[in-house]
C-alpha cells in the first residue's frame, strides 16, 4: 500500500507482494526516492521488499522504518537474515539501489515534510501502527491488531492516539466474531472490533484489510455489509473492504 501527496516523496505502508505491482508503474529508469513504514516483520509484511523494481535502479534510496527487533538485535539484522542466500540470491548491501533500515518505536518522525505517529500495537511480537499527516490528510494505519482476548473490549490509548479523528483508518478486519474464538491469540480482531476502533476513535471512513486469506470476494462482501450496518449513527461516514489495485483520493 503506498500514500500519495503532492510534493512529498511517496511513503510506502508495509512492504506485501502489493509492492512488486506498484514498483512495475514506475519508471524504471529514474531513481526511486521514498520511505516505508513497517508494521512488523511477518512474512506477509516484508517478502515485496526484494521484488520491489526500483532496488535495482543505482541512485535509489530506500529509507526503512520498522519496530526493534530483539531476536535478530537491530532492524537491518533481522532484514537480513532473510535477504540472503539461500532465500534471495543476493544481499540488501548487494543490491544497487540503497536500502536504509531505521528502528522507529512510540516516536514521531518527520519524512520529508509529512507528519508520521509512530506507537505500538497488541499483535504477536513488536507491532507499531502509524498515522500520517501529508497533503491536508490524515491516515491511520493498523493492520495487524489483536484485540482483547477476553474481556472487556478495550482500545489501547496507542492506537487510540493513532486514529484519533483520522480521514482514513485501514485496519486489521481478519476474523469473523464466529471464527475468533478458536484463533483469539494469533494476533488479530473482527472487522467488528475495527468499526469499534473507528467509532471510538471519530475516524471518518475505515478501510477494512488483512482480510483473511482463505477468503473470496463473496466472503469479504459479507463481512463488508455487517460493517457496514454497524455504521450509521457512529460518525464514520463510510466503510469499504480493500482489494487489489484500490485507489483512495483524500481532501
Ligand atoms: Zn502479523
Ligand atoms: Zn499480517
Amino acid at each position: 500500500m503506498v500514500l500519495e501527496a503532492t510534493g512529498h516523496p511517496p511513503i510506502v505502508l508495509d512492504l506485501g507482494t502489493g509492492l512488486r505491482f506498484w514498483g512495475d508503474t514506475l519508471d524504471a529508469t529514474e531513481p526511486f526516492r521514498g520511505s516505508a513504514l513497517v508494521s512488523h516483520l511477518h512474512f506477509d509484511h516484508i517478502q515485496g521488499l526484494p521484488f520491489f523494481p526500483p532496488v535495482l535502479c543505482p541512485g535509489t534510496r530506500f529509507d526503512v522504518y520498522a519496530p526493534p527487533q530483539p531476536v535478530e538485535g537491530s532492524v537491518e539484522g533481522a532484514f537480513s537474515a532473510f535477504l540472503r542466500p539461500p532465500f534471495f540470491p543476493v544481499t540488501a548491501e548487494e543490491l544497487p539501489g540503497d536500502i536504509r533500515f531505521h528502528e522507529s518505536w512510540n516516536v514521531d518522525l518527520d519524512l520529508d515534510g509529512a507528519k508520521v505517529m509512530v506507537r505500538e500495537v497488541p499483535h504477536v511480537g513488536p507491532t507499531s501502527g502509524y498515522r500520517i499527516e501529508a497533503g491536508g490528510a490524515t491516515v491511520a494505519y493498523i493492520p495487524d491488531h489483536q484485540m482483547p482476548a477476553a474481556g472487556p473490549l478495550t482500545v489501547s490509548d496507542g492506537v487510540l492516539e493513532l486514529c484519533e479523528g483520522v480521514d482514513l483508518l485501514i485496519h486489521d478486519s481478519q476474523y469473523t466474531v464466529a471464527e475468533f474464538p478458536a484463533k483469539s491469540t494469533w494476533g488479530h480482531c473482527t472487522a467488528e472490533f475495527a468499526v469499534q476502533v473507528a467509532r471510538e476513535a471519530g475516524a471518518r471512513r475505515l478501510v477494512l484489510f488483512h482480510h483473511d486469506p482463505s477468503r473470496d470476494d463473496a466472503a469479504v462482501d459479507e463481512i463488508l455489509t455487517r460493517a457496514r450496518g454497524l455504521a450509521p449513527g457512529t460518525g464514520i461516514e463510510e466503510v469499504l473492504a480493500a482489494h487489489e489495485g484500490l485507489v483512495i483520493s483524500l481532501g
